[in-house]
């Protein structure tokens, strides 16, 4: 498994390369955004660590640039401080995860093994609900022909919904799924995303695929317009 690590600051980047090695992961270092996302292009990596204030081009902007091509490898962010980065906002660009530092290098290596697993995952057939699709490989999703842009936490939210299609999924489980267990952000998330993907799927539509079932969870079926 081979992976980028940009981060600017000399002595985090050197000891998140040593113990990621330590951790039998291949990692090379750069300490700009600009070059990071060269590399990317370039190379063949299985994951990223990327940090936000970075000289050359900052996190979001190097996120934005990968997914705006298409390219869906996994990205954990790094941020300064809780404050500087709007969960909800910030995984808009397009990141899968993110940490905030001070951190727990173990913490980092369960996360950073987390995506690698559900990004491998990906094989298989679109998910198909009604006329409403979804290739987990491509990230495509459609509404009859209408290519619906979702960004990659959307991605996986409807994933696990459309998987799951017909049963009720509790929000706990849902955060189990996408995000990771132990993660310590507000639960209240899952309803942030549940919002943003009715506004894409169902809402210009006309449609309601997505049932709310009060206090146990959401439950998708195929569309009713
Ligand atoms: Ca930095």
């Amino acid at each position: 498994m081979r992976i980028l690590v940009v981060e600017d600051e000399p002595n985090l980047g050197r000891a998140l390369q040593r113990g990621l090695r330590a951790e039998g992961f291949e990692v090379d270092l750069v300490g700009d955004g600009a070059e990071g996302l060269w590399m990317i292009r370039e190379g063949s990596y299985d994951a990223m660590v990327l940090d936000i204030m970075l000289p050359g081009k900052n996190g979001y902007e190097v996120c934005r640039e990968l997914r705006a091509e298409r390219n869906w490898i996994p990205i954990l962010m790094l941020t300064a401080k809780s404050g500087e980065f709007d969960e909800a906002e910030g995984l808009d660009t397009g990141a899968d995860d993110y940490l905030t530092k001070p951190f727990s290098f173990v913490v980092l290596v369960a996360r950073l093994r987390a995506l690698l697993r559900r990004g491998s995952r990906g094989e298989g057939d679109a998910y198909t609900i009604g006329d409403l699709t979804l290739d987990p490989v491509s990230h495509r999703c459609h509404r009859g022909e209408v290519e619906i842009p979702l960004t990659a936490r959307e991605v996986a939210v409807l994933g696990f919904l459309m998987r799951r299609k017909g049963t009720i999924v509790s929000k706990q489980e849902i955060l189990d799924n996408v995000w990771d267990i132990g993660f310590e952000g507000d639960p209240n998330i899952v309803e942030v995303y549940m919002r943003r993907i009715r506004k894409k799927i169902d809402e210009p539509f006309g449609t309601r695929s997505i049932t709310t079932v009060r206090g146990a969870g959401y439950r998708m079926e195929p569309a009713e317009g």
